[in-house]
């Protein structure tokens, strides 16, 4: 009897709760026959290359023309183009069909060869969108490969790996048959092609699983669009899945429970209804401005890694972006790091599109569990600590880089409202090199007659020093944005990475409440602007709490904003500051989230 309630961890890309069955779908890994054609063979296997690339092309046209004209399938109907031409490309057809010319290999050695090449052509490429694109021309060239097998006259199955009913281009006779539970069913895969979001969209799956994946995939980018729960990044979970194993997919936490017990699934099928009840009374607060009941206009922001993701800020209502975290342009980057051009158009890109509402984006926050792995900027791993050279002290170590990432944000601050926030400040002198870097970046600009435009300045309070020490650092910003997940992990001294210590991590502990109704209650005396960007800023059950400590900006994932949007308009400012300052003194705060009034 396999093992109950597994959990599984990926990268959460989009939103909901999905409990059903799995569709594992199997890997196809690219493997072709290699040998030497005699040279009459050659024009024949020519035909048969383009014939190849030709069906492919032309389904994909056929597939866009076919698409409805609905602002739903926009993103798809792009992608579909982008991949018709990545087809159409001469390096690809003109390189495979050199290697049937010239060197005699059959037509399937040739496109892999070349693929081979364009493969080394993207992992050199400065830009990680179209780094990605890699495994966009790997599933197309697969295609073509299909194909190219075809008999002249016959037409290409449909294009998908994803079983349609009759369609089916993946023998699904050969899986187990379904047990008759009627529950949905969740795709598990390796990867997953974006031509693969139609059968969601026509509703044939619940959910999908895949092995590999980022936030900024676009199969990721589609499921968000069509708000579809799915985990993404799973590394090894199309292995450990088997095909009609029972799946909960927290799609929230970027979770997924495989053999939920009947006491799990109890408690998720409560956590789905809940959820879906939510959603649909939270969706009409869109357009309504987050007042509090005796009348306190509170700020709700958006927590962003990429730029993709001001567009979910948007859809949820969010008046500005309160917290871009740069440094997730910088991971997963194994040549180099992104320059400042790339990085000029990667902010700019975010405040474009949030269309004049202010940008909050905090400065490169690099180390403890966020590493490079470009050669020559690892860190050795006994250098890999959250006390360590992290954030900006690895900035203010790597002046050179710094300046760089300073020069974009200026740049990109022409196009609209931009605020820099500098984050894990703990000392003054910190503050001052890091404002006389700004300054010699702005320098630089003028030499070289570059435009830039004005920012706000920003102080990320993490540390308890900076919390302590906040006057002399006050004069110094604008605003100042309390990131409480890294000041719960330093005032408690919980590694908040560590499994082991994970009970132990609470930012509503009474110290770090303090800590935080401090920073507050100082801003507020200074006349600056004070806002929450760690995770209990989108915790719906600790808004009360915090409305109740006087914050009145709040940022969080754009998925939460609507549910904390629900608890302001409910709240009475009057009646929650006299019961915050009772919380303050408890033992445990735990359990007194919500005020008895
Ligand atoms: C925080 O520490 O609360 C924060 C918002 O920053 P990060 O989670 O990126 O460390
Ligand atoms: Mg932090």
């Amino acid at each position: 009897m396999s093992a109950h309630n597994i959990r599984l961890a990926g990268i959460a890309v989009s939103r909901g709760i999905v409990i059903g069955r799995a569709l594992a779908l199997a890997r196809a890994p690219l493997q072709v026959e290699h040998h030497i054609i005699p040279g009459a063979q050659v024009p024949a296997e020519l035909e048969r290359l383009q014939r190849g690339f030709d069906l492919a092309i032309g389904e994909l046209r056929r597939v866009q023309q076919g698409l409805a004209d609905e602002a739903a399938y926009a993103d798809l109907h792009t992608l579909l183009d982008a991949h018709a031409m990545l087809l159409e490309d001469e390096a690809l057809q003109q390189g495979a069909a050199h290697y049937v010319r010239e060197r005699h290999y059959n037509a399937e050695w040739a496109l892999m060869e070349q693929l081979a090449e364009l493969s080394r052509d993207f992992d050199a490429m400065d830009d990680s969108y179209l780094r990605e694109r890699k495994a966009d021309l790997e599933q197309l060239v697969a295609r073509v490969l299909q194909c190219m097998r075809l008999a002249p006259g016959v037409a290409p199955p449909p294009m998908t790996v994803l079983p349609s009913g009759a369609d089916a281009s993946l023998d699904v006779t050969s899986l187990p048959p379904r047990p008759r539970d009627a529950l949905p069913q969740i795709v598990v895969a390796h990867d997953l092609a974006p031509a693969d979001m139609l059968h969601f969209r026509r509703g044939m799956f619940a959910g999908f699983v895949t092995d590999a994946g980022s936030k900024a995939s676009h199969t990721a980018i589609v499921a968000r669009s069509l708000d579809i729960p799915a985990v993404v990044g799973m590394k090894d979970a199309s292995a450990r899945i088997a095909h009609n194993d029972l799946l909960i997919v927290h799609a929230d936490a970027g979770l997924v429970i495989l053999n939920p017990d009947e006491a799990t699934l109890q408690t998720y099928r409560g956590l789905q209804a809940q959820m879906l009840q939510a959603r649909q009374r939270q969706q009409r607060l869109r357009y309504t401005p987050a007042i509090t009941r005796d009348g306190c206009q509170i700020e709700l922001l958006a927590n962003v890694e990429l730029p993709a993701d001001c567009e979910a800020a948007v859809a949820a209502g969010a008046v500005g972006v309160g917290l871009f975290r740069s440094e997730f342009l910088f991971l997963g980057r194994h040549d180099s790091l992104p320059g400042e051009e790339e990085q000029y158009r990667a902010y700019r890109a975010a405040i474009q599109a949030m269309q004049g509402l202010p940008v909050t984006i905090r400065t490169i926050d690099i180390g403890a569990d966020k590493l490079l792995e470009v050669c020559g900027h690892a860190l050795p791993s006994q250098e890999q600590s959250a006390l360590g050279l992290r954030a900006i002290r690895w900035s203010l170590a790597n002046p050179e880089l710094f300046r760089t990432q300073l020069r974009a944000l200026l740049r990109a601050a022409v196009h609209g409202p931009l605020n820099i926030l500098f984050p894990m400040l703990s000392q003054m002198g910190e503050v001052r090199q890091t404002l006389e870097l700004l300054e010699q970046a702005r320098e630089e600009l003028r030499a070289r007659n570059v435009e830039f435009g004005p920012v706000r300045l920003g102080a990320m309070v993490e540390v308890p020093a900076a919390a302590l020490m906040l006057r002399q650092f006050l004069p110094h910003f604008d605003f100042i944005s309390i990131g409480s997940n890294d000041l719960a992990q330093y005032t408690l001294a919980v590694d908040r990475a560590q499994a082991s210590v994970a009970h132990l991590f609470d930012a509503t502990h009474p110290a770090v409440l303090h800590l935080i109704a401090n920073v507050i209650a100082q801003c507020k005396a200074e006349g600056k602007s004070v806002c929450l960007c760690g995770e209990i800023a989108g915790d719906p059950h600790i808004t009360h709490l915090l409305l109740g400590l006087g914050l009145q900006s709040f940022s969080m994932n754009p998925a939460q904003l609507l549910a904390v949007k629900e608890r302001i308009l409910q709240a009475d400012t009057g009646v929650l500051a006299p019961w915050a300052q009772q919380v303050l003194e408890l033992e445990d705060t735990q359990a007194a989230l919500e005020p008895s009034g």
